[in-house]
């Protein structure tokens, strides 16, 4: 089958890989029809992590199954279903806790296991004809019968639309209440689309790209584009000097300063400004443990200058990590089903597999217009 593979540092390249097939009776093969790019995948097409050569990329993951394992009671050939980007056992410790982010078991000595993603155990991602799912059962979303309708909207089901609602769930968000979130990315606009459901009386998404600031506007958003103005100070004149009730951090390490600087403290500190004291502040963003490629001293170890006394003295709340995405998918899911939602409005590119090389490139430089990339494999 054709999928798209890392070749090294920004080489990409679509080519002939095994099968996908069942290697476990608990497995299901899905064809996919809907693959996202990721700017989480950009980490490590870029080179800075310890992503594996002749590797296939690929967690954001939506298709037809096509086969089942003897043991998969409950997903039949046929259904149309969306992938948590995080694979789950269902079983351990932290899967019956609801927390499959950081399954104990799909990868041993590690808590969490992922498609196509560093560190996060061997498994292929779907950016590729047909994708292996182990513990299709458990892992499985099964769609309704708009699934093909609204295909587009429920592969964001796969990461992003959960993980922006898991920085708003991180941070407390309240209804009625302020939030402000920085990075107007796709996750960072999931954010802000998740605020708005809640019930947000006024969300601020801070960036610096035009494309990016339209879309947060255009999802009800209140746009601070750091081009033109200090975030925190326009943010407090806004909010009578006290800053927002919630903020979520959408950017992660690679953050930069309003001069377009890669400074890794940048975002953290500026919700520790921004946000309200007693307030909450969920991280959502990637931050690694190391960062050797980085070129600040603190940043290669991991580390950064966190004004910490300054959210001591506040008394905010932090909370961090990946989204674990089963808590959240069925509900949203219902939601885009009945036109509550609508995920899909990000998407600014819809190519086929053999486009993949260039979609990469284009996205990568954070190229005007290039906010999210679908690709259709079975196209
Ligand atoms: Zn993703
Ligand atoms: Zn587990």
């Amino acid at each position: 089958m054709k999928a798209v593979v890392y070749n090294g540092p920004r080489q990409v390249s679509v080519s002939n890989v095994p099968d996908a097939r069942i290697e476990k009776p608990t497995d299901a093969v899905v064809r996919m029809t809907t693959t996202n790019i990721c700017g989480s995948d950009l980490h490590m097409y870029e080179g800075r992590t310890n992503f594996e050569t002749g590797r296939v990329f690929g967690h954001e993951n939506l298709g037809q199954v096509i086969e089942v394992g003897a043991g998969v009671d409950r997903i039949k050939k046929g259904d149309w279903v969306c992938l948590p980007f995080n694979i789950g056992c269902g079983f351990c410790e932290n899967c019956e806790r609801g927390l499959t982010g950081y399954c104990l078991t799909c990868n041993p000595g590690t808590a969490g296991a992922a498609y196509g993603f560093a560190g996060m155990g061997p498994f292929q991602g779907g950016q590729a004809e047909a994708l292996r799912v182990p513990y299709a059962d458990f892992n499985c979303l099964s769609l309704p019968k708009d699934a093909q309708e609204k295909e587009d909207d429920y592969v964001m089901l796969s990461d992003i639309f959960p993980t922006g609602w898991h920085s708003t769930e991180l941070a407390g968000v309240l209804p009625g209440e302020t939030v402000a979130v920085y990075g107007a990315g796709p996750v960072g606009l999931m954010a802000a689309h998740s605020a708005i459901i809640k019930g947000a009386s006024r969300v601020f998404v801070v960036d610096m790209h035009d494309d990016r600031l339209k879309l947060a506007e255009l999802l009800g958003a209140i746009p601070v584009d750091m081009r033109r103005c200090d975030p925190v100070e326009e943010i407090l004149g806004q909010t009578d000097g006290l800053g927002t009730d919630r903020g979520c951090e959408c950017v992660g390490y690679q953050c930069c300063d309003r001069h377009g600087r890669e400074v890794n403290n940048f975002t953290m500190n500026s919700l520790v400004a921004t946000t309200k004291a007693t307030g909450g502040i969920g991280v959502i963003g990637v931050f690694l443990p190391q960062d050797p490629g980085a070129s600040d001293a603190l940043a290669k170890q991991g580390k950064m200058a966190f004004d910490f006394g300054a959210l001591w003295s506040k008394g905010q709340r932090i909370a961090t990590g990946e989204a674990n995405v089963k808590a959240y998918n069925r509900r949203l899911r219902d939601l885009i089903h009945v036109g509550k939602a609508k995920p899909s409005c990000i998407i600014s590119h819809r190519l086929g597999l053999d486009q993949a090389p260039d979609a990469y490139k284009h996205f990568d430089a954070r190229d005007e217009g290039w906010t999210k990339v679908v690709l259709k494999p079975a196209a």
